[in-house]
């Protein structure tokens, strides 16, 4: 279990107190497992995917974007094996109403029975559990107004398949050959019976998938450069990188098509859960998707001749599973002077605000010099204007939000246009001339990072 302030609940707490992410359909009573993202959850979520970006497209060559529809042909699903296997085993409770996971009663899982004695569902004297049966996860609607066979088309369990499903479109246009990558982040969902850990399982969730296409014989070769790519992200993010594991599937885990899978895991407050998995897929859904199409996705060499499915590896995140991680890793409560403080020691490219501007005093000409400061901030990063209650009060409003820097207009600051600068980390206070404020935050903001944590 980690060994610092954060918990669970407590991460839970502040995301609701400052609006960060709280439960959705509130004014109904919610709905389960479904959370919505307010200002500050959009813009550290958005931090998220762009450095996903960046990491794909940005840095490389060789992977090209993608954004295909959440409704495909539902014959998709059929050649995937989503249909008859994206299944989880579920037993009803006839005395409690309750559903369970068949594969989650043990005592690690330490799901609960909701009924007085708290005992693992069927250890207590009025537990009557049904049968397992298979559950599948997708959600099914209808297209066009009236329910009748061929009209039924399923939500996307995952946002692979669209990317398979254009490989030759793709192919086409793209003037890549393998090694190359097809990359997409969208909205998946998946009837989860298992009641979530706040956005650690949700019914509807943003997934970074990549799907990158390679020769046969190179794919583990491949395989092995992914996980180091992707562990090296989530440490550039500024994850502490001992709460950070690889941890590679037994052979009995394993999906039937596929040769190796590793998960990246992250040390949550609940234990040591999967970030990402990152598979090794063979040739399994290109293969499938041609037999179910008629059509041939396959990549012809036209210098050597050479024709080939591609094999493929898959690293597949989830955007709210990284921002989880990175509320938790950045999470710490310190004590200011015999006031305790709530910060949020995230990595300044990945904080929802760089740089709030505080005037100290809501006169003397204070606020119209902090307007100007922030007007030459806001085009090289989000800035934030605050005026409202002490000047303390607003420090701790920036920290538990973990905006790293606070500019402060004071007296001085209308007689030599310099302000001071406070460090979220250290609480150190440099004095620094406006006109090159903007110059030396955006040098902050480039600078190499480490979490403040580790050194604690
Ligand atoms: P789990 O075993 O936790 O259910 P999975 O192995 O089914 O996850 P994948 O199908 O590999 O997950 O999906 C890739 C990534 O998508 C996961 O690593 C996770 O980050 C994210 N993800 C999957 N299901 C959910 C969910 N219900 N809520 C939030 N994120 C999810």
């Amino acid at each position: 279990m980690p060994d610092d302030a954060v918990t669970m609940d407590k991460i839970v707490s502040l995301c609701k107190r400052r609006g960060i992410i709280f439960p959705a359909s509130e004014i109904y009573g919610g709905i389960a497992n479904t959370y919505d993202y307010g200002h500050y959850g959009v813009l550290l979520k958005r931090n998220v995917v762009d450095a996903w970006w960046q990491a794909m497209i940005g840095d490389r060559d060789d992977i090209v974007a993608l954004d295909s529809a959440i409704i495909q042909h539902p014959r998709t699903w059929e050649a995937s094996g989503h249909l008859a296997g994206f299944t989880d085993p579920l037993v009803d409770c006839r005395t409690c109403g309750q559903r369970f996971r068949a594969d989650h009663l043990d005592a690690e899982h330490d799901v609960r029975c909701p009924r007085k004695p708290s005992v693992l569902p069927g250890q207590g004297p009025d537990c009557n559990l049904t049968e397992a049966r298979e559950f599948n996860l997708m959600f099914e609607t209808t297209i066009g107004p009236v329910q009748e066979a061929g009209s039924t088309v399923y939500l996307r369990p995952e946002t692979a398949q669209g990317i398979f499903l254009d490989f030759k479109t793709v192919l086409g246009f793209a003037r890549r050959k393998p090694p190359f990558g097809i990359a997409q982040v969208g909205k998946s969902f998946r009837n989860e019976i298992t009641p979530g850990n706040f956005i650690f399982r949700t019914l509807e969730f943003e997934q970074m998938e990549m799907e990158y296409f390679v020769p046969p014989d190179d794919a583990h070769r491949w395989y092995l450069h992914w996980l180091q790519a992707r562990m090296d992200w989530y440490e550039r993010l500024g994850i502490r990188a001992d709460h950070l594991r690889l941890r590679a599937h037994e052979q009995d885990e394993l999906s039937h098509y596929s040769s190796a899978t590793s998960d990246v895991e992250y040390l949550y407050p609940i234990g040591w859960q999967e970030l990402e998995g990152i598979a090794n897929r063979g040739n399994f859904d290109l293969t499938q998707h041609a037999e179910h199409s008629g059509e041939k996705l396959e990549y012809f060499d036209q210098q050597s001749g050479e024709r080939y499915v591609p094999h493929v590896i898959e690293p597949a995140a989830g955007v709210g599973r990284a921002t989880l991680a990175l509320l938790c890793d950045a999470y710490d409560e310190d004590d200011l002077g015999g006031e305790a403080r709530t910060v949020l020691k995230l990595h300044p490219q990945m904080a929802p605000v760089k740089v709030a501007v505080l005037p100290l005093v809501r006169k003397d000409g204070q606020p119209e010099l902090a307007h100007e400061v922030r007007n030459l901030l806001r085009r090289r990063m989000q800035t934030e204007y605050d005026e409202g209650g002490s000047i303390g009060r607003r420090y701790r409003r920036q920290d538990e939000i973990g905006t790293p820097w606070c500019v402060t207009i004071d007296h001085q600051s209308l007689e030599d246009r310099t302000v001071t600068v406070r460090d979220r980390d250290t609480l150190t206070q440099d004095r620094v001339a406006i006109d090159t404020l903007p110059d030396v935050l955006a040098g902050k903001l480039e600078a190499p990072w480490t979490s403040p944590k580790l050194a604690a």
